[in-house]
């Protein structure tokens, strides 16, 4: 199996490469945004996700976490999950890993896109003219990057503690990075194979 986060701030392309990595490998796709975008639109608790999204918060742990534990243990035919988007804070990513300790599994490497605070707006705010989403909008953007900053970034400590880190330019194009994160793939191969005898 093969289990792989794409981290990053909003607008650094993680559902983008997210969906190529899932494409190329044959992994499952899981963004919580879009979890949560489809709980808003079907759920009862909508309005309540609704007012975090809005806002640029994050939803509380409790709710999200019961939705990508869901999803984590929905029986698949693929031959992993690349996540996107999650998680965001350390407490979800304890029990991200608590959760496949379970099923003798662990994520393998967290592909770190890097990108300035300035290009990122710069895209989200270009993405929010056809995206059709409430929260890709100038004031709503500034809160997700403090959100990022104080909540998420520490993780990036975290999973540098435990060696699962690959720092890639989110600023290239989406190609080259897609081929970077191919050779991310690759090496982590190389690494985990056992020699034959
Ligand atoms: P995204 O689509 O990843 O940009 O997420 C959009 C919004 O969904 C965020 O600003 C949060 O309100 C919410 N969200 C997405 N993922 C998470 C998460 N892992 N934890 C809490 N809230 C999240």
């Amino acid at each position: 199996m093969l289990n792989i986060v794409i981290f990053g701030p909003p607008g650094a392309g993680k559902g983008t490469q997210a969906s190529l990595v899932a494409k190329k490998y044959n992994l499952r796709h899981l963004s919580s945004g879009d979890l949560l975008r489809l709980e808003r639109e079907n759920g009862e608790l909508g309005d309540k996700i609704k007012k975090y999204q809005d806002s640029g918060q994050l939803v509380p742990d409790q709710l999200i976490i019961k939705l990508i534990k869901a999803a984590v243990l929905k029986k698949s035919s693929t031959a992993g999950i690349v996540f996107d988007g999650y998680p965001r804070n350390i407490k979800q990513a304890s029990s991200l890993k608590k959760l496949f300790q379970e099923k003798r599994e662990e994520i393998d490497v967290v592909i770190n896109l890097k990108l300035s605070a300035e290009k990122a707006a710069q895209r989200i705010l270009l993405r929010g003219q056809t995206s059709g989403r409430s929260d890709d909008n100038k004031k709503v953007i500034l809160n997700r990057f403090r959100v990022y900053k104080s909540q998420t970034a520490p993780l990036l400590e975290y999973y540098q503690n435990q060696g699962k880190i690959v720092n890639i330019d989110g600023s290239l194009d989406v190609e080259t990075v897609f081929n970077k994160i191919q050779s991310a793939i690759t090496s982590l191969d190389t690494v985990n194979k056992k020699p034959h005898i």
